[in-house]
């Protein structure tokens, strides 16, 4: 690769209007079919509602196991329960960053009764040496998320990774991961600019949910809603349009190993898949 590459738009993923859970209704980009992963993420959902049949039923209790979900609530408040007997409120401006490992059984429950329900759940997967480690979870508050003030505008909270411009690096609460994952939530107000130095070979993508933002060097206007995937480089820039803009920045490295995944479980095996549905059914999914 040349000295400096900028990264751009290698493809577009619309995300998709489904439901999970108990009847919550979401965006699902990642994920939503075949061929929609980006290695290491699995899964992305974006989810939006002022109307509360959309969300109140929540994720009633349900197993995990093999991957990391990364819950990041933007508007509300969700009550998370698991079997371990932890309870960890998330409030607007929240992230939980829950490690299933070998096994958890929690629920997630809108906790609000009016208002707008806002957020997003990323699927992150674990190499096949971590899929069977014991199950974690950090709530990690809004206070604890670093902002970055952007000299002509806008703020970066700092979510996982590192925010690297050309005059800061700021570290996030979550680092250290095999996956090195890269996790930043972007406003830039109208003709705004963001620049971010890349791991070169690591996936990454932008996901825009307010505004209009493109990427230096091309008219292309990232779509609303939609995951577009980045080539690889060692920077990205971006440049928000006439509304400004809102995006997640996400990047990670990716595991090359091959994935199995029967809802909930996601394992590099058949027999894994199998053996983590009889661990379910017969109450051994959370076991040491
Ligand atoms: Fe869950």
């Amino acid at each position: 690769m040349p000295p400096s590459q900028a990264r751009a738009i290698a493809r577009i993923l619309p995300a998709m209007n489904t439901s999970d859970g108990a009847g919550v209704r979401l965006r699902r980009s990642l994920g939503s079919g075949e061929g929609t992963r980006l290695d290491p993420f699995l899964m992305l959902d974006e989810f939006s509602s002022f109307n509360p049949g959309d969300y109140i039923a929540g994720f009633p209790s349900h197993p995990h196991r093999g991957f990391e979900t990364v819950t990041y609530i933007l508007d509300g408040h969700m009550r998370h329960e698991d079997h371990l007997g932890n309870q960890g409120d998330l409030k607007s401006g929240g992230v939980q960053w829950m490690t299933a490992g070998r096994g958890i059984i929690h629920s997630e429950m809108p906790q609000q009764e009016q208002g707008r329900m806002r957020g997003f759940q990323l699927w992150i997967n674990l190499p096949a040496k971590e899929k069977m480690k014991p199950a974690g979870y950090r709530d990690i508050l809004p206070e604890e998320i670093p902002v970055h003030a952007l000299p002509a505008g806008g703020q970066v909270k700092v979510i996982a990774g590192h925010l690297q411009t050309d005059d800061v690096t700021l570290a996030g609460p979550i680092h250290g991961l095999s996956t090195e994952p890269l996790y930043l939530d972007v406003t830039l107000p109208a003709k705004g600019t963001f620049s971010q130095r890349m791991t070169p070979g690591h996936n990454a993508m932008a996901y825009l949910f307010e505004g209009n933002v493109r990427l230096a060097g091309s008219e292309t206007l990232l779509a609303t809603h939609s995951a577009a995937i980045l080539t690889d480089g060692d920077h990205v820039e971006f440049v928000a349009g006439d509304e400004g803009a809102r995006f997640l920045l996400l990047s990670g490295r990716p595991l090359g190993e091959p994935i199995v995944q029967y809802g909930p479980f996601v394992m590099n095996t058949v027999a894994e898949i199998e053996q983590a549905i009889h661990d379910y059914q017969t109450g051994r999914l959370t076991e040491a």
